[in-house]
């Protein structure tokens, strides 16, 4: 089974959220399940540099403006997974993050630079494709920016027209991401006119990269069951809900997993010391590490809290501002790790300031502290409004940090609730609430402090948390049942 696995980020290499871990991850575990994956990525910079023995295989023609010719390479990532960069400076030649410019806007051109993305995998399927000796039976595309890979093959015959056509899926990480552009884009994107309506890319008088992968994929994927039915919904669906209600049967909602030889206390070099669920001891130093990092009291007995987080609406982090004077009150800390919307950053830099020995506030992007943070908290807040999977509480798992989180999305499909029931079978891994409001927030976090202050209780769940498996296995087993479904 040969996969092009499409996608605009892949950890180290470039990363602005869990996609870049998920393709970091799972292609790999895929050919471990007997798939043979390559990776796909934009030129950017790092990814040039990142491959190694990078080496040109062949020119990509297209009918996009400012991208009329581009060369198509293949490395291998540190994984060894087998990766072609679609080269083309004039679209990704550029520093920083992959979608915003120095301004923190999208580039303005950022449709055709993921058209050209699309335009590149489309490609595989045309008889004259760059690899006689590979061709893919699979073209997989993650989220908008792969969104028109399957709108090409169906619209465009004259350029992707193959003896055998690919299957292909696409995946929805995160369906608030869209990729929406002007109507004026759709000679430039290469589609015929005839597909601006609503059987076709049109979306809400706009072209959307996302909604033209909904509509043309042959299976759709999500990354948690529960987001699978959420996207089916007004309340989550953003506008969406109606097609992919349409296409419910080839909708499928699988979970991401965590790739364990980066996240496992046992083993990260990024931690003042390892511990294991045998033996948990070394987390208490990791605790006195994390407190001195951010200028907390060294209090060994302070139930500390953590957020490790973009910091955009959708998190619900305003909810955590709202509940940290009653958690300060109880004598709990908080550290949060995050960047994003100035309001956000601003409200958590006041209550540091304000709070300097309870709570410590760092705005940026530090990987390497990302996990002290895991391993030296006590509690791992995810208060999302929505969360298609989240993989910051399946770190915190594995980490011993029980997870407290909002039901929806994957925080409900990975995170058992200590209610009384799962508290009396011994299934509870963490805290859940259900309506985002800081007061509930608030409820919850007592009935964690409550646990916290029983420590065998406490640290029953969180042996418990620790052994729960949510390695790539799994996942990628069920991607490889979906790949054969397509019957290629
Ligand atoms: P999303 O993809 O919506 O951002 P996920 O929970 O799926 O949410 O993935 C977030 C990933 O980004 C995790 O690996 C998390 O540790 C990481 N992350 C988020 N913010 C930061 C930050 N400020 N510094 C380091 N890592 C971060």
């Amino acid at each position: 089974m040969r996969v092009l696995y499409v996608t605009s980020e892949c950890y180290p290499m470039v990363k602005t959220g869990g996609l870049a871990d998920v393709s970091a991850a799972l292609p790999p575990a895929l050919n471990a399940a007997g798939a043979d994956v390559r990776l796909l990525l934009p030129g950017y910079p790092a990814v040039l540099n990142g491959l190694s023995n990078l080496h040109e295989v062949g020119e990509l023609i297209t009918d996009l403006p400012g991208c009329d010719r581009a060369r198509l390479r293949i490395g291998r990532t540190a994984d060894g997974v087998l990766a072609y960069a679609l080269d083309a400076p004039s679209l990704y030649d550029r520093p920083g993050n992959p979608y915003l410019g120095p301004d923190g806007q999208d580039w303005p051109d950022n449709a055709l630079r993921f058209a050209a993305l699309a335009w590149a995998a489309a490609g595989f399927a045309s008889d004259d494709s760059y690899d006689p000796w590979w061709r893919p039976d699979v073209l997989h595309g993650h989220d908008w920016q792969a969104g028109l890979i399957p709108a090409y093959l169906e619209l465009r015959p004259d350029r992707f027209a193959g003896a055998v056509r690919p299957g292909t899926v696409l995946t929805i990480h995160n369906i608030a991401y869209q990729g929406n552009f002007g109507p004026w884009m759709l000679g430039d994107l290469g589609l015929p006119s005839s597909s601006f309506r609503i059987d076709g890319v049109e979306y809400y008088g706009n072209v959307s990269f996302l909604k033209a992968g909904c509509y043309y994929a042959d299976r759709l994927t999500t990354v948690s069951p529960t987001y699978a039915n959420e996207i089916q919904t007004a309340e989550h669906g953003t506008g969406l809900q109606g097609l992919l209600a349409t296409r419910s049967d080839v909708l499928t909602g699988i979970l991401n997993g965590v790739d364990y030889a980066v996240w496992d206390p046992a083993t990260d070099p990024h931690i003042p010391a390892r511990y294991t669920p045998d033996d948990l001891g070394g987390k208490d130093a990791c605790k006195a590490d994390l407190q001195s990092a951010f200028g907390l009291d060294r209090r060994p007995d302070a139930p500390l809290a953590a957020v490790v987080s973009r910091l955009t609406w959708h998190k619900g982090l305003d909810l955590v501002l709202e509940a940290a004077a009653q958690w300060i009150a109880w004598g709990g800390q908080l550290v949060v790790l995050g960047s994003g919307d100035p309001a956000s950053e601003a409200g958590f830099r006041h209550l540091a300031q304000w709070h300097p020995q309870s709570v410590g506030v760092r705005i940026g992007y530090d990987e390497p502290l990302s996990h002290r943070i895991q391993a030296g908290a006590d509690l791992f807040l995810v208060p999302s409004r929505s969360e298609p999977c989240g993989l910051t509480q399946l770190y915190a798992l594995k980490y011993g940090t029980l997870p407290l989180v909002r039901r929806t999305g994957g925080l409900a499909d990975t995170v058992i609730d200590a209610n009384p029931a799962a508290s009396a079978d011994g299934s509870a891994t963490g805290f859940q609430f259900v309506n985002a409001t800081g007061q509930e927030l608030v409820w919850a976090l007592r009935r964690a402090l409550t646990v916290y202050r029983k420590p065998e209780r406490w640290q029953a769940m969180q042996r418990r948390a620790m052994t729960r498996d949510f390695g790539w296995h799994g996942p990628a087993e069920e991607y490889m049942e979906l790949y054969r479904g397509l019957g290629r």
